[in-house]
């Protein structure tokens, strides 16, 4: 239950109870990961992406839908679909769905990140 004198953090959405009025995030590293963020979004969307895409970061895990991949890679659910189609990234089934593993996901991070 949310108690009167808690906040949500406006990273990750943690509740807190704030030492100041001023504080926003349960902890300095939320603030620092919150600011990365940013800075990211603006250079997604320099780069012509769509960086609209929640802030809320996705719970790491072992398999990711391609929505919740499309998300962490800040492009577009379709966009991913096409890369897929054209076996430029690695899928799994699982339960019926086609899923993105953590290892592949953050290679695609990795290669995107280098090409800035
Ligand atoms: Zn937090």
């Amino acid at each position: 239950m949310k108690l009167p004198f808690e906040r949500e953090c406006m990273y990750c959405g943690a509740f807190f109870v704030p030492n100041t009025s001023k504080q926003i995030y349960c902890q300095n590293i939320c603030a620092s990961r919150h600011y990365k963020e940013r800075v990211k979004r603006r250079k997604l969307s320099e780069l012509g992406f769509d960086a609209s895409f929640p802030i809320k970061p996705i719970i790491p895990k072992e398999l990711y839908t391609i929505y919740e991949a499309s998300l962490l890679l800040g492009i577009s659910k379709q966009a991913l679909s096409r890369l897929i189609k054209k076996n430029q990234i690695k899928t799994v089934k699982s339960e019926g769905l086609t899923k993105i593993t953590y290892v592949t996901v953050n290679q695609l991070l990795k290669s995107r990140n280098d090409e800035y």
